[in-house]
């Protein structure tokens, strides 16, 4: 028994709308590009003479498609379509040519009040236009799927991921020998590595005063003795930060102030040589870091 071919019908019509659209000049296509609906848009008498011409330009360009009885929509037979649009282009050129032209916004008027009253012709150009739209817009994506893509901005490294790095290369590798308590912290701030190490050297007053603000002594304890402050007193000397009060201004959260700060500190352990330990702050610097918002990086410490 004969069975008819079954045919994609969507298929079918996906290929006939772009058939269409190859016909378009780019001033049809970008005619289609704007969004339906909305207020009209005011145009002049040349603009709107402009605009009549593209609509009958696409209905044209459809018709001439369906001559060759190639279906553009599901529910009408071709001819029925080609019927419709036709009408659309002999009012078009009826009021916008000849000896009954109309000026261009009378004209479009006059076009859009016809339109009204011929709704078979008003759906069939909306239908048209939706297809074509709808078929233009997943060619444009495809298009610029195959643009070369623009070269991902360049991302400043966060502060952990500074720490993190520099960390790594100090971690584990050889630290100062003897037996004196050597310990070390990196202080990141805004992309910038401030060192700090409990090498002797004292400790400015505005850092020594803003810790004696700042921390309830939990055991005797030399400020200088800590790299965190060490650190701290390095990024204040840095600043010119020469009082308590400016060190503490710098670290609120105001624009242009630290914000996300990180710091990791480490020991030097060992019997015959000594290597870089991580390790946490210690209970007086667990107290000033938070209250400046530095956040202390103590994953796989030791202690
Ligand atoms: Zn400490």
């Amino acid at each position: 028994m004969y069975q008819e071919p079954r045919i994609d019908r969507a298929a079918l019509i996906t290929k006939n709308v772009k058939a269409v659209l190859a016909g378009l000049s780019e001033l049809h296509k970008i005619y289609l590009r704007r969004p339906v609906g909305g207020p009209a848009p005011v145009l002049d008498d040349a603009q709107s003479l402009a605009d009549l011409e593209l609509v009958e330009g696409i209905a044209q360009r459809a018709v001439t498609e369906l001559r060759y009885d190639k279906a553009l929509n599901e529910d009408s037979t071709p001819d029925y379509l080609r019927v419709s649009l036709e009408k659309l282009v002999q009012e078009i050129r009826r009021v916008s040519t000849g000896h009954e032209r109309l000026p261009g916004r009378k004209a479009r008027a006059a076009v859009g009040a016809w339109l009204q009253a011929e709704s078979d012709v008003r759906e069939a150009f909306e239908d048209l236009r939706w297809r074509l739209a709808t078929q233009l817009a997943v060619l444009d994506a495809e298009a610029a799927a195959l643009l070369p893509k623009p070269p991902a901005p360049k991302v400043p490294p966060t502060d952990q991921q500074v720490l993190t790095e520099q960390l790594g290369r100090v971690i584990g590798r050889p630290a100062p020998a003897g037996t004196e308590p050597t310990v070390r912290a990196y202080l990141v701030i805004g992309g910038v590595l401030y060192r700090g190490d409990n090498d002797g050297r004292t400790v400015s007053d505005a850092t020594k005063d803003l810790l004696e603000e700042l921390v309830t002594r939990l055991e005797k304890w030399t400020v200088s003795g800590c790299a965190e402050v060490h650190a701290l007193d390095v990024y204040a000397r840095s600043r010119n930060l020469t009082t308590a009060d400016q060190i503490r201004h710098a670290f609120t959260r105001a624009p242009g102030n630290v914000t996300g700060a990180v710091i990791g500190a480490m020991d030097a352990e060992g019997r015959s040589g000594r290597y870089w330990v991580k390790r946490t702050p210690c209970d007086n610097c667990s107290q000033w870091l938070p209250q400046l918002g530095i956040t202390p990086d103590t994953t796989g410490a030791k202690r």
